[in-house]
C-alpha cells in the first residue's frame, strides 16, 4: 500500500497545507510519496523531500505544469495513479479544484474534507456544517481523499530525507490556459496558518471602520484579519478574508470575534480555534456559546481599549 500526497507550492517552496495532508497519509498506512507538480520547481521538490515521513517525492516539471492549472495537474496524477492505494489532497481551493477530476476519470467516489483517518478504508468528516461527523468507509480499489487541514497537525517541515525521482510530464491537455493573477499583498500572516486571527462582523458598518477598528488590533497582537459573510459581502473586507462554511477553515490558537453573532456557518469555519474571544454587545448572540472569553460590550469601544491595553 502506498499512499500519494499532491503537494501544493508555489514552486520555490512546500505550503504548509502540504504537511497537514502528509501527516493524514501517513495514518493512512504504508509509505508516503508526494508529487509535486510544477514548472522550474526544484525548490519545492527539495523541500518536499525534506518533510519527515516522505518516503519519495515525485517532481514533474513542465510550463503546462506552472500554475496548478486543475486539468493538466489531474492529467498528471492520472499518469502515475494506478500505482498508489490512496490519492490525498488538500482541501484547498487547490485541491478541491483536481481532485473530483482525478476521481471521475477513475470511476471512484471523492472522499471529502476527512478530519480523521479510522483505518486505511474508513475516515470521519463533518456534515451539516460540522454539526454532525460521519464515518465513511470506500470498497473503492483507489481512494480519493480531500483533507481538511485543520484536522491533522502539520508533519515536520525538515528531518526527512527522500529519494527524488522526476515523473515524466504529461503533455498540455489543452483545454485551459493561465491568462493572469492577481494576489492581495499582505504583510499579515496568511488566514488559514496563522496563530492568531482577529475577525469583524457586520456590526463594524462600513470599509472604513472595519479597517479603522481592527487593523490596529491585528497589528497589535501580529493577527491575521478575518470577516463574516456579511461583513463581505456588504464590501466592508475582501472576499479573501471570509471564515466559515463557505469561507476559509480555520483552526489558530487564538480566534477573537467582533461583533460577529455567531452562525453555524461562521461557526463551521472557527469553532475549532483553540482560544476563542467574543466582543458582542448582545448577550444573546450564539458566538457566546463557543467562546472561552466572552466580553459583552460596544466593539467601538472594547476594540481600541483593548488595543490600547495591550
Ligand atoms: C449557505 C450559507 C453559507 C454561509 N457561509 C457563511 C460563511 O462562510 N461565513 C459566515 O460568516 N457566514 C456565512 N453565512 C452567513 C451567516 O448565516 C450569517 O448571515 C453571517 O455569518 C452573519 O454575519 P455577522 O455575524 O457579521 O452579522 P450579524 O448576524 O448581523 O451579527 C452582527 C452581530 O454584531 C453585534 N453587534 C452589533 N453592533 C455591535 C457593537 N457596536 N458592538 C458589539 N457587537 C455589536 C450584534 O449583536 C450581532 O450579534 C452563510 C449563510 C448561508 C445560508
Amino acid at each position: 500500500m502506498t499512499v500519494l500526497v499532491i503537494a501544493e507550492h508555489d514552486n520555490a517552496a512546500i505550503k504548509g497545507a502540504t504537511l497537514n495532508t502528509v501527516t493524514a497519509a501517513l495514518a493512512c498506512g504504508g509509505d508516503v510519496h508526494v508529487l509535486v507538480a510544477g514548472h522550474n520547481a526544484a525548490g519545492a521538490a527539495a523541500a518536499a523531500a525534506q518533510i519527515a515521513g516522505v518516503a519519495k517525492v515525485l517532481h514533474a516539471d513542465a510550463a503546462g505544469l506552472a500554475h496548478g492549472l486543475a486539468e493538466n495537474v489531474a492529467a498528471q496524477v492520472l499518469a502515475i495513479a494506478s500505482n498508489y492505494s490512496h490519492i490525498l489532497f488538500p482541501a484547498t481551493a487547490g485541491g478541491k479544484n483536481v481532485a473530483p477530476r482525478v476521481a471521475a476519470k477513475l470511476d471512484v467516489a471523492q472522499i471529502s474534507d476527512i478530519t480523521k483517518v479510522v483505518s486505511p478504508d474508513t475516515f470521519e468528516r463533518p456534515i451539516y456544517a460540522g454539526n454532525a461527523i460521519a464515518t465513511v468507509q470506500s470498497q473503492d480499489a483507489t481512494k480519493v481523499i480531500t483533507v481538511r487541514t485543520t484536522g491533522f497537525d502539520a508533519a515536520a517541515a525538515t528531518g526527512g530525507s527522500a529519494a527524488t525521482e522526476t515523473a515524466t510530464a504529461t503533455a498540455d491537455a489543452g483545454k485551459s490556459s493561465f491568462v493572469g493573477s492577481e494576489i492581495a499583498k499582505s504583510d499579515r500572516p496568511e488566514l488559514t496558518a496563522a496563530k492568531i486571527i482577529v475577525s469583524g462582523g457586520r456590526a463594524l458598518g462600513s470599509k472604513e471602520k472595519f479597517d479603522e477598528v481592527m487593523t490596529p488590533l491585528a497589528d497589535k497582537l501580529g493577527a491575521a484579519i478575518g470577516a463574516s459573510r456579511a461583513a463581505v459581502d456588504a464590501g466592508y473586507a475582501p472576499n479573501d478574508l471570509q471564515v466559515g462554511q463557505t469561507g476559509k477553515i480555520v483552526a489558530p490558537q487564538l480566534y477573537v470575534a467582533a461583533g460577529i453573532s455567531g452562525a453555524i456557518q461562521h461557526l463551521a469555519g472557527m469553532k475549532d480555534s483553540k482560544v476563542i474571544v467574543a466582543i458582542n454587545k448582545d448577550a444573546e448572540a450564539p458566538i457566546f456559546s463557543v467562546a472561552d472569553y466572552g466580553l459583552e460590550a460596544d466593539l467601538f469601544a472594547a476594540v481600541p481599549e483593548l488595543v490600547k491595553a495591550l
